[in-house]
């Protein structure tokens, strides 16, 4: 844990008491400071209240004493509107922030010059930053990996000079880190997504900029023309920045071709590595995220041999194109994280044929539309869930289909009809371009359950090819 000392004996308001809320509380307490928490929902004040954490009902308090309102990132800060906690906050003048920002003083107060990885984008992120820290690991480092991916940053050891702190960044917690000031800053990626808590385009794309504004050194992807601008700003302002892209003619210091990353070296690029053996890091969109973790780690002095070993070792993430196991002749995927057609998009795009592709749930809007000129990759599909009936409708006369209805009939029939594939090594995969919510709790459940169901299935025997 990271007790927060930068409040100490001061009197500070906690709203949103979950993961990263309880950790805040706990962290904040150790360090010192006076806690008034609450949140909304009933569930969590009970949560809290078994874990000893005093509630005082913020909607009627005294907020005269508060220096700060800490708020969890899920409760709207701007919109569609301000949480009522923070008008209250807004009314008294206090600022409103999150861990991350706890974390950003706890640093300048203990370490400043700890090395700190912050990783935002759209897409992308829990690879970059996961494999930025294994990369660091694997060079000897201390590491501490966490924020928006597995442990809250406030339950992170404390920042000290020779330990890498490797956080996932998502908009709310940059909106709510006014100081934040990472070492090397990373931004993969922006399209639209979260709109409805951003407002436009342009206020989401710049909280995603606060990340590498302020960053020691930035490393941007400079394919999309937010972060193309953001870095031009970077530029022009004459502060460090490493740019990554898919094309040559962009300026880049990293080239992306395919599975190939190359370095600018003058005024040709030189290849660094080919991922294509690597089956954790396959696809085009991991290559974007494996150029962006070579870039982070070689800046803070990791040698070139580190890196090409560590790549071959790391075991990637579940639910994200994970390899669940082989059944007969089939190697099976498990990409239940694909739960819009864009990540289903990097899936298809990842493996060039004889799939047979296990889709549906509850659809997003545009469904699988967008898919179109990939469907002559795909063998036979296998639709589940509420949206069987509309992606029938589009796939009809372009692939052949079935629908299955649930998972496991799904898996069944796939395993099946793939024995009998010309592909010599055919591959079903679960990648359902939709939320999981009409059959399950959450997208890991769903891929928990398909990994489950696959590993049952390892006695499977072969029927002969055809
Ligand atoms: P995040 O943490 O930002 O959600 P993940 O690393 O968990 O990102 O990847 C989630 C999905 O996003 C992947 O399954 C893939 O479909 C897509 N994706 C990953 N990296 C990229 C990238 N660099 N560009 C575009 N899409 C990506």
């Amino acid at each position: 844990m990271t007790p927060v000392e930068s409040f100490r004996d001061q009197h500070i308001a906690v709203f949103g008491l979950g993961g990263s809320g309880l950790s805040t509380v706990r962290a904040l307490r150790e360090g010192g400071a006076h806690i008034a928490a609450w949140d909304d929902s009933e569930k969590s004040r009970e949560a809290a209240r078994t874990k000893n954490i005093a509630l005082i009902d913020l909607s009627k308090a005294d907020w005269s004493s508060y220096r700060a309102l800490v708020l969890a990132p899920g409760v709207p800060l701007t919109h569609p509107a301000p949480h009522w906690s923070v008008k209250k906050a807004h009314a008294m003048g206090i600022p409103v922030i999150g861990d991350i920002e706890l974390f950003c003083c706890e640093r300048t107060h203990r370490a400043p010059k700890a090395p700190f990885v912050a990783i935002t984008g759209t897409n992308g992120k829990s690879t970059t930053t996961s494999l930025i820290a294994h990369l660091l690991t694997c060079a000897g480092r201390d590491v501490a990996l966490g924020g928006n991916i597995g442990t809250a940053v406030l339950d992170l050891p404390p920042p000290a000079n020779t330990r890498h702190h490797v956080l996932e960044c998502s908009s709310f917690q940059i909106d709510l880190a006014p100081s934040l000031a990472p070492t090397i800053g990373v931004l993969l990626n922006i399209t639209p997504d979260h709109l409805d808590r951003h407002g436009t385009m342009e206020n989401y794309a710049a909280v995603k900029e606060r990340l590498v504004a302020q960053a020691e050194t930035a490393i941007i992807g400079i394919d999309d023309e937010w972060c193309r601008a953001i870095a031009q700003r970077r530029q022009e302002a004459g502060r460090p920045l490493i740019k990554i892209s898919m094309s040559d003619n962009a300026g880049s210091d990293y080239l992306i071709e395919g599975s190939r990353i190359s370095k600018r070296a003058g005024s040709v690029f030189q290849l660094l590595i080919d991922l294509s053996s690597i089956p954790t890091l396959r696809g085009v969109h991991n290559t974007q995220n494996a150029a962006a973790a070579i870039a982070a780690v070689t800046a803070l002095g990791v040698d070139l041999a580190t890196i090409r070993s560590g790549l071959e070792t790391f075991p990637g993430l579940a639910h994200r194109l994970e390899i669940v196991g082989h059944i007969g002749r089939a190697v099976v995927i498990n990409d239940s994280k694909a739960t819009n057609a864009d990540a289903t998009e990097k899936a298809l795009t990842s493996f060039p044929r004889g799939l047979y592709w296990i889709a549906g749930g509850r659809a997003k809007e545009g469904g699988i539309e967008p898919l179109t000129p990939l469907f002559n990759r795909v063998e036979r599909a296998y639709l589940i869930g509420e949206a069987a009936q509309d992606f029938a409708h589009t796939l009809k006369a372009q692939i052949p289909y079935e629908i299955s209805g649930t998972l496991e009939a799904a898996l069944a029939k796939a395993v099946e009809d793939s024995q009998s594939s010309h592909a010599e090594e055919p591959v079903i995969l679960l990648s359902p371009a939709c939320a999981s919510y009409d059959q399950f709790k959450n997208f890991e459940e769903r891929g928990d359950r398909f990994r489950a169901l696959v590993q049952s299935q390892s006695g499977f025997k072969p029927r002969e090819k055809r």
